[in-house]
């Protein structure tokens, strides 16, 4: 028997986070079994804990936690061998497969890779899905042409998971780096993360008013999207890249084409859940040498699975800041 944070439907449809032992037959189809040491709490995980699941979760009972890290337990795939270390992230592993908020995880071995040489699982759940995609954000903006003598590099959301990540890599890459804030106290915490200049929220959430304003930033990491999303592209420098990573401003996108036709601005969309394989290597490889560990460590809250009722309704409310550290063991 084991820990699990079980999701359970009540006979009014709405669901609620149970702390239950269950057993490994109540696991999931799958060919690789993990005994999960850490997860983590990311967006996505506030919507997969709230009672209506945020329209992710198909079927109940479910155990959420969208990326994990462990050890291989068992495995019936040739790539994997018990006590081999293990990362998970994205293949809606916590949405309609069962995920990391539990001592015990089983799934399938694509959806694995190797634990990142030089980094323990305690640090690639600090980094977790937010992390992983901010790397994936920086990549897309270096493909595109971004290098640090270009000017500013803008990122949205800055004192939450995806924002603190993006930030520590840009600046140890010798980026400038603007973070927008709607948390003015955050401001210390961000700085220290390596920004230099900090954007109140106030000043980019309005609806874009012209659709080109002076040209300000190279890049773009940006977690909120809606109309923040519209008034960046507007500023952006010609030829520069927004990375768009998430939507916790909004889904909708209320600009107009002008900066792409006029100053050749780019929007590059970044999903992290189907990953190809190569590009998950490459990117934990880059962040295993391009985020300093000290950095990490300090954007790190700990926590245990009988706290994650609560984070999850902190973090839809913007509440978290950095990331938080799931021990699933304590
Ligand atoms: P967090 O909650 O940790 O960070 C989001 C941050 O956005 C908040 O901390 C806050 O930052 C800011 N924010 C929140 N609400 C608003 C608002 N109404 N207007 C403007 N800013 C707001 O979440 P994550 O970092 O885990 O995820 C960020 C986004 O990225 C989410 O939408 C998530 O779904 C998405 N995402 C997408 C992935 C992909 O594969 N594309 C993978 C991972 C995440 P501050 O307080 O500094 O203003």
């Amino acid at each position: 028997m084991f820990n699990a944070l079980v999701m359970e439907q009540g006979e009014d449809g709405l669901a609620t986070a149970n702390l239950k032992e269950i057993g490994e037959d109540a696991l999931p189809e799958g060919n690789v079994t993990v005994a999960v040491e850490y997860s983590t709490v990311n967006y996505k995980d506030g919507l997969c804990l709230s009672p209506k699941g945020g329209g992710l979760v198909r079927k109940y009972p479910h155990v959420p936690g969208i990326d994990f890290a462990g050890t291989v337990e068992s495995s019936e795939d040739d790539r994997y061998k018990p006590g081999d270390k293990v990362v998970l992230t994205g293949w809606r592993v916590g949405e309609v497969h069962w995920g990391g908020y539990a001592q015990k995880a089983r799934v399938n071995a694509d959806w694995l890779v190797p634990l990142p040489e030089g980094l323990s699982p305690q640090q690639a759940m600090a980094v977790g899905t937010a992390g992983f995609t901010s790397m994936l954000a920086v990549m897309a903006l270096e493909d595109h042409g971004l290098v640090p003598g270009n000017g500013p590099v803008l990122v949205t959301g800055a004192a939450g998971g995806v924002g603190s990540v993006a930030t520590a890599i840009l600046a140890n890459l010798g980026y400038e780096v603007a973070g927008v804030t709607g948390r003015p106290d955050t401001e210390g915490y961000l700085t220290s993360l390596g920004a230099t200049q900090i954007v109140p929220r106030e000043a980019l959430n309005e609806t874009v008013k012209r659709p080109l304003e002076t040209e300000t930033w190279a890049g773009c990491v940006d977690a909120v999207g809606g109309p923040m999303l519209a008034r960046v592209l507007g500023q952006m420098k010609y030829g520069g890249s927004v990375a768009a990573v998430g939507l916790a401003g909004g889904a909708a996108l209320p600009a107009t084409v002008i900066p792409f036709l006029l100053r050749g601005v780019n929007l590059l969309g970044i999903d992290s859940v189907m990953q190809p394989y190569d590009n998950r290597l490459r990117a934990w490889k880059r962040i295993a040498t391009d985020l300093p560990m000290d950095k990490l460590e300090a954007m790190v809250r700990p926590a245990t699975l009988s706290d994650l009722p609560a984070l999850g309704a902190d973090i839809l409310n913007g509440q978290v800041q950095g990331r938080v550290v799931v021990d699933v063991n304590a």
